[in-house]
This record gives structure tokens, C-alpha cells and sequence, in this order.
């Protein structure tokens, strides 16, 4: 640490700290979602899970600090529209927020 200037060093972020880094929030709607787990395997973050048997068998956010970075693929990849993202991921303060654009599907090839 010592390249850091203690102004520096008090600067440095605590990645999992909610008051420095918001991850993103996915809402499900479970009428709509089948438990087929597709947003769960293409989640870059981890942050989704399927659990449940038979027809509860539904998709989940995990509760405590889920990796989401709003990349939307979940919602892209549900063939049932029941997820979309319903909180951005908001890095306040020490990080530089780059223009996000509006969310749209991946390009297809
Ligand atoms: S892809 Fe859609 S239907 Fe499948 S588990 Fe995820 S939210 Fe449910
Ligand atoms: S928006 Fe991206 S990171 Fe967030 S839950 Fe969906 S697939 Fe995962």
C-alpha cells in the first residue's frame, strides 16, 4: 500500500458496502415464470437461482448483495416475460457513472 497517499487509501472503496456500490434488482413475476432456469444460466453475476418443485418451481434474486449489473440478459433470454430490471446498479461517489443508454435485447448474429 504504500504507493497510496493516505487521502487515497480513505478513498478506496468497499466493493460489497451498499453505501458505496448498489447492485442492480431484478423483479420476477412469478405467475408468469415457469421454473425453466434460463436467466439463471445466462446470468453473468450469479445473482438468480431456481428453486422450488412442480409448478412452484420459480426463479429467485439471492437476497443478500446479488452481483447484478443491470445487463439485462435475464429479460432478454426469458421466453415468458417475467423478468425485467427494475433497479439499475448505481456506484456512487468514487466510481464515474458512464451513460448506460437505454436497455435493449443482445444483437443477434
Ligand atoms: S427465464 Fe423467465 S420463465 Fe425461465 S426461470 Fe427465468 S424468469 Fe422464469
Ligand atoms: S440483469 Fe444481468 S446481472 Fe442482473 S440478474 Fe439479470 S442477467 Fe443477472
Amino acid at each position: 500500500m504504500g504507493e497510496f497517499t493516505l487521502f487515497e487509501m480513505l478513498r478506496i472503496p468497499t466493493y460489497d458496502n451498499e453505501d458505496y456500490a448498489t447492485t442492480g434488482r431484478v423483479t420476477i413475476d412469478l405467475e408468469k415464470c415457469n421454473g425453466c432456469g434460463l436467466c439463471a444460466k445466462v446470468c453473468p453475476g450469479k445473482a438468480l437461482y431456481v428453486a422450488g418443485e412442480g409448478k412452484d418451481r420459480k426463479a429467485h434474486m439471492h437476497a443478500d448483495f446479488p452481483q447484478c449489473m443491470s445487463c439485462n440478459d435475464c429479460a432478454a433470454i426469458c421466453e415468458r416475460d417475467a423478468i425485467f430490471v427494475s433497479v439499475p446498479y448505481f456506484f456512487p461517489f468514487f466510481f464515474k457513472t458512464q451513460g448506460k443508454g437505454e436497455f435493449s435485447p443482445p444483437r443477434k448474429f
